[in-house]
């Protein structure tokens, strides 16, 4: 397995805020980074030593980036698998096609975490409006209708509440395959990160809590306060994901927890996540660099953490308010560089640190 040495170049497929906090981590441990995305202006191209602005199924740019780079990895989930499958010859790509494969579609998703014995909430695949109603006869209602791919933050989901909303839902997710999930009445929503390297070493940070607000994530405690048999086990799952996915990268595993201490997992992303931007300042080796260590095939670190922490998105005009927050010593501002704050958008985070012995407040 070929090890990436300082001085050397990692590819980052994607170039949003997680590629630029990836960059960021990299060029602290010696690399060069080389952006292949969209955005010329955007998050990670401001940091990137190279970018290479053009779309995922263009075989000329691909083959450019391929030879100018030493390993390839990604800071989100859903390039295209021909692209990886092209790339894959030609570079050592971290973490692979499998697990792109597997994490880009609901549906295969919840399969293969059911079938490695790991709960997820009760599920049935649908691709017509006929399968959707036999659906509602299985699963019932309150019952949610995610597409089987490209969903985030929300985006492709229909809550419905009774049987009679089926054309409904059917047409507001865009008659696409999908999956019925039942509703959750969860108490609280966890994830734990999981970095897997090339020699099948693991390291989990601490499972966090994850607070939403329209469908967006707003605040991360860590760690949970949630029983140590309950963190205990989510870091079990989140290693044995990890392991049976044959993972060499970084993951964020969601969960959700009961009221019996049930654990069901929601949702995979085979990446840094934003509910481990904390690990930033709370931890001796962030996600992000983590995330680089596996990609380029060096041991891991330590996931330990050094303090408790909460960490708060600035979405929209939130990251307006810059200026009141460096007014406060004691918060750590990242602003991610986009030009434009819009309703819904991640501009950037803060992040308070507490003693390991004082609950994370918010
Ligand atoms: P997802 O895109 O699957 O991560 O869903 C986005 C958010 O919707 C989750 O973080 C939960 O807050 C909520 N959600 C998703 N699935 C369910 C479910 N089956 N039951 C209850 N709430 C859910």
């Amino acid at each position: 397995m070929t090890v990436i040495v300082p001085g050397q170049t990692i590819g980052i497929l994607g170039d949003g805020q997680l590629g630029r906090m990836m960059a960021i981590a990299a060029a602290e441990l010696g690399y060069k980074t080389h952006i292949f995305g969209q955005d010329k202006d955007g998050p990670a191209a401001q940091i990137c030593t190279t970018m290479t602005v053009a779309s995922y199924d263009d075989k000329k740019a691909l083959k450019k980036f391929a030879d100018s780079v030493d390993a390839v990895t990604l800071e989100f989930e859903n390039i295209p698998l021909e692209t990886l499958r092209f790339l894959e010859p030609l570079v050592p790509v971290r973490p692979g096609q499998k697990v792109l494969q597997i994490t880009q579609d609901r549906n295969l998703e919840k399969n293969f975490i059911n079938k490695i014995g790991i709960p997820t909430a009760p599920f049935f695949n649908v691709e017509s409006l006929d399968d959707l109603k036999e659906a509602i006869e299985t699963i019932g209602t309150p019952s949610i209708l995610k597409t089987r791919r490209f969903g985030y933050d929300g985006k492709g989901q229909f809550k419905l509440i009774t049987a009679t909303q089926a054309e409904l839902a059917w047409s507001e997710i865009g008659e696409q395959d999908a999956v019925l999930e039942g509703f959750i009445p969860f108490e609280l929503e966890i994830s734990v990160i999981v970095a897997r390297g090339i020699n099948g070493d693991i390291e989990t940070y601490i499972p966090v809590e994850n607070r939403h607000k329209n469908h967006i994530l707003d605040i991360t405690l860590a760690p949970a306060d949630v029983e140590t048999s309950i963190s205990d086990q989510a870091i079990e799952m989140a290693r044995t994901i990890a392991e049976e996915i044959e993972l060499v990268g970084l993951m964020a595993v969601e969960m959700f927890v009961l009221t019996d201490g049930t654990l069901l997992v929601n949702e995979l992303a085979p990446r840094p996540h934003n509910s481990g931007h904390w690990t930033i300042e709370g931890c001796s080796t962030s996600q992000f660099k983590q995330s680089i260590r596996a990609a380029a095939g060096l041991p891991l670190a330590s996931a330990e953490r050094h303090s408790n922490a909460v960490m708060r998105n600035l979405i929209g005009e939130d990251a307006s308010f810059w200026q009141d927050i460096l007014s406060h010593p004691e918060m750590s501002l990242h602003l991610y560089g986009k030009a434009e704050s819009r309703p819904g958008r991640k501009m950037g985070h803060v992040t308070r640190l507490f003693p390991l012995d004082t609950p994370p407040n918010i």
